[in-house]
């Protein structure tokens, strides 16, 4: 029988959209910092989120070093390289190399080849793609696709899920101190999130998959906020989510003397990326990576798992 490095071990690899992983030091909006998965982690808003870092690998400074819009950010999230010619993702590569169980819950169009494309050559029911439609919604995902699976399909071994909605989130106030509707600030759709993670780590536990589990969450660029770029689209506030447009080495703006600082935002770069689950070693829970490149994701799934695959980016573990 061949060896299967993949026997015993699950990745579950969900992309949140625009999620902003940090922020640049000093920048407050109503007091409180951007909403970014750093600065709530320290705030203790976002417990899910703070429970995956405490039990696993947390790199609290990565960054798209490359084109910060969705398919570029996708096409690094999938196949760990800058290089936008390459046709075979992991997923792909995964599927086919150890004929495993590979599924992708996810929106038009990133079940093409080159993003998170499993085939199903045998039509042995190995490779699942299901694409929704563009902005559909992430709760949706996760209960209507994605619980059901879990519980029907015991012997998946990777799963990707893409979760769209927070890239819709601009032109909304980043705080919006007494909304609680999720939609309509940046910051009630962060802690929003945190509650749909909060499921995904309970599913996992109840349905006993945790412990084979590596878990990892990770963004493809943020968005801009209180910087040049705002200013340049028309905005005179800086509590005020801009889209994730060029410049993406924006410098930070003093909107009540209206011109530019000469500290640099680069709020659309600044990434998440978090491996966790039951099956982060031990000796590797609650490690703290300073930085890391959107193309390092992939390389270090492959080597969590004991997979080669050759991409650009960078095997983190290295560091620690
Ligand atoms: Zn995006
Ligand atoms: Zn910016």
């Amino acid at each position: 029988m061949n060896y299967n490095p993949l026997e015993g071990k699950r990745l579950f690899y969900l992309i949140i959209d625009q999620l902003a992983g940090h922020w640049v030091e000093g920048v407050e909006i109503e007091g409180m910092p951007p909403p970014n998965v750093k600065s709530y982690h320290e705030l203790r808003l976002i417990p899910n989120f703070s429970y995956l870092i405490s039990k696993g690998i947390w790199v609290r400074k990565p960054w798209n070093m490359g084109v910060c819009n969705t398919a570029f950010g996708m096409k690094y999230l999938s196949t760990g390289s800058y290089d936008s010619r390459r046709e075979v993702g992991f997923f792909e590569y995964v599927r086919l190399k150890y004929n495993v169980k590979v599924a992708a819950f996810t929106t038009t169009p990133w079940t093409m080849k080159g993003y998170f494309y499993v085939p199903d050559p045998d039509n042995k029911g190995k490779g699942i793609m299901i694409s929704l439609p563009p902005y559909h919604p992430d709760k949706s995902i996760l209960l209507d696709y994605v619980l059901p699976f879990l519980i029907a399909h015991h012997d998946w071994s990777f799963i990707h899920v893409y979760f769209p909605l927070n890239d819709k989130l601009v032109n909304i106030p980043a705080f919006s101190p007494k909304e609680e509707d999720p939609f309509k600030s940046k910051h009630a759709y962060l802690l929003y999130l945190d509650k749909l993670l909060g499921k995904i780590v309970r599913f996992l536990k109840l349905l006993k998959y945790w412990d084979e589990t590596l878990l990892v969450i990770v963004s493809d660029h943020a968005y801009h906020l209180a910087c040049e770029a705002c200013r340049k689209l028309g905005v005179s506030n800086p509590n005020w989510v801009c889209d994730h447009v060029k410049p993406y080495d924006c410098r930070l703006w003093n909107f009540k003397e209206d011109r530019p600082l000469e500290k640099y935002s680069k709020c659309v770069r600044r990434i998440t990326m978090i491996f966790s689950g039951g099956l982060i070693p031990h000796e590797l829970r609650g490690s703290v990576i300073e930085e890391a490149e959107i193309i390092d994701v992939i390389p270090t799934i492959a080597s969590l798992l004991g997979i080669d695959y050759k991409s650009e980016g960078k095997n983190l573990l290295n560091l620690l």
